[in-house]
């Protein structure tokens, strides 16, 4: 048996031409497959603008930055995502903060949002950056009442959900990043992610105005269009408006990205069905508890879709338990050490015990091998060797 890694890339010989052809083609950057993706991933998502950036931190750093983020701002996100979901705050010089996890779903508790902000005058946080974890959505319909009733903002981190939907109180299917209930919402492709371009991150959005700032953001705060120009010598000019980066994803990984999205429903498909195998094998195991069990019936249209990023079982004994199964070549992972805990936080004074409920989550949690191309024998074989270790 070859090792089995917990989440890997699914490149189809299509993925490989699709990058050939851009590689003979005029443009290796900045092409015309650029405009393409963004539309199609725009179309996936049901939002009404795309824009493609060179990962999914950039994407966050833009997000942060058209929101004006700035040293005066306070934000607040989960202790139980990937580093960068906090990072992008604190580019922008701005302060961090955190409000523990519901552990029965693992993402950000809203009641506990609702403390925090309870406990100081309005206007004191600017913003919050809720993850769709593991590939659960966020109830961003409830997040986005409370962020009007304090004037707040919200980054949705939706890396793990493309293709996940809640339904809302009108009966409505809001797609995971469709920009309905949240300002904006960034998505990573990085290879374990649902679409795999190596680097690359998409930032979505219904705003027009944030839409127009991070066009010009992502590429050195630069703009060509006529009618924003101060001035215009010719047919080279172009402006500087703005600080910006150079955070642009390249048209041959873009390409890359078309062809991928092009399986996206597919992927989707696979991981649930993953996921029911899991749930069955698991469901009685006293030894293990399944966060997000599938108990609703996505393709019913009701209720929530998960889009299983990653499938994270619970176990009191999960050391053992991934150390056993890398003896098995089963290279199952944590998601996540709580942000909070990390040095480069501690050093701005959070510490072990702030966040009592992250900190027993991360103890016992483990994401199983989750990815399309995984088979049925491989999977078979994981869930035997979790069950040999637990019985
Ligand atoms: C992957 C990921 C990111 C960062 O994406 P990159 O493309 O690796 O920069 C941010 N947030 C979450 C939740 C992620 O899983």
């Amino acid at each position: 048996m070859k090792p089995i890694p917990y989440g890997r890339q699914h490149i189809t010989q299509e993925d490989i031409d699709a990058v050939i052809t851009t590689l003979q083609s005029d443009y290796l950057t900045q092409g015309p497959k650029i405009e393409e993706f963004e539309k199609k991933f725009a179309q996936y998502i049901g939002c009404t603008y795309a824009v493609a950036v060179a990962n999914g931190t950039a994407a966050l750093h833009l997000c942060a930055l058209a929101l004006d983020v700035n040293e005066n701002s306070r934000v607040i996100t989960t202790p139980i995502t990937f580093a960068a979901s906090a990072n992008c705050v604190r580019y922008c010089g701005g302060e961090v903060h955190f409000a523990d996890i519901d552990p029965s779903t693992g993402l950000l508790d809203i009641q506990k949002v609702r403390q925090l902000l309870e406990s100081k005058p309005k206007g004191y946080y600017q913003g919050i950056i809720p993850v769709d974890f593991a590939g659960y959505p966020v109830d961003l319909e409830a997040f986005r009442k409370m962020a009007d009733e304090y004037n707040l903002w919200i980054i949705e981190d939706a890396c793990h959900a493309p293709g996940g939907y809640f339904t809302d109180s009108k009966g409505i299917k809001q797609n995971c990043g469709n920009g309905v209930y949240a300002d904006v919402a960034i998505f990573s492709f990085h290879p374990v992610k649902h679409i795999a371009t190596g680097e690359g991150g998409m930032i979505t959005t219904n705003r027009k105005d944030i839409y127009e700032k991070l066009l010009m953001l992502r590429t050195h705060g630069i703009t060509r269009k006529p009618e924003l120009l101060h001035e215009n010598h010719g047919g080279w000019y172009y402006e500087m408006q703005t600080l910006g980066y150079n955070y642009r994803m390249p048209d041959m990984l873009t390409a890359l990205g078309i062809s991928q999205l092009d399986r996206a429903d597919e992927g989707i498909r696979r991981r649930r069905e993953i996921a029911r195998r899991y749930d069955e094998a698991f469901r009685e195991n006293s030894e293990i508890t399944i966060l997000n069990p599938s108990v609703q019936e996505p393709d019913k249209g009701v209720g929530i879709s998960h889009a299983y990023h990653l499938y994270v079982i619970q176990t009191s004994r999960r050391k053992e338990l991934y150390d056993y199964l890398r003896s098995q070549q089963i290279f199952a992972q944590v998601h996540y050490i709580p942000v909070h805990t990390m040095p480069a936080y501690q050093e701005l004074g959070w510490k072990k015990g702030d966040f009592t409920l992250s900190e027993a989550y991360y103890q016992k949690c483990l994401s199983l091998p989750m990815y399309p191309s995984l088979t049925d024998e491989e999977q078979q074989y994981v869930i035997e060797s979790v069950i040999r270790f637990t019985t």
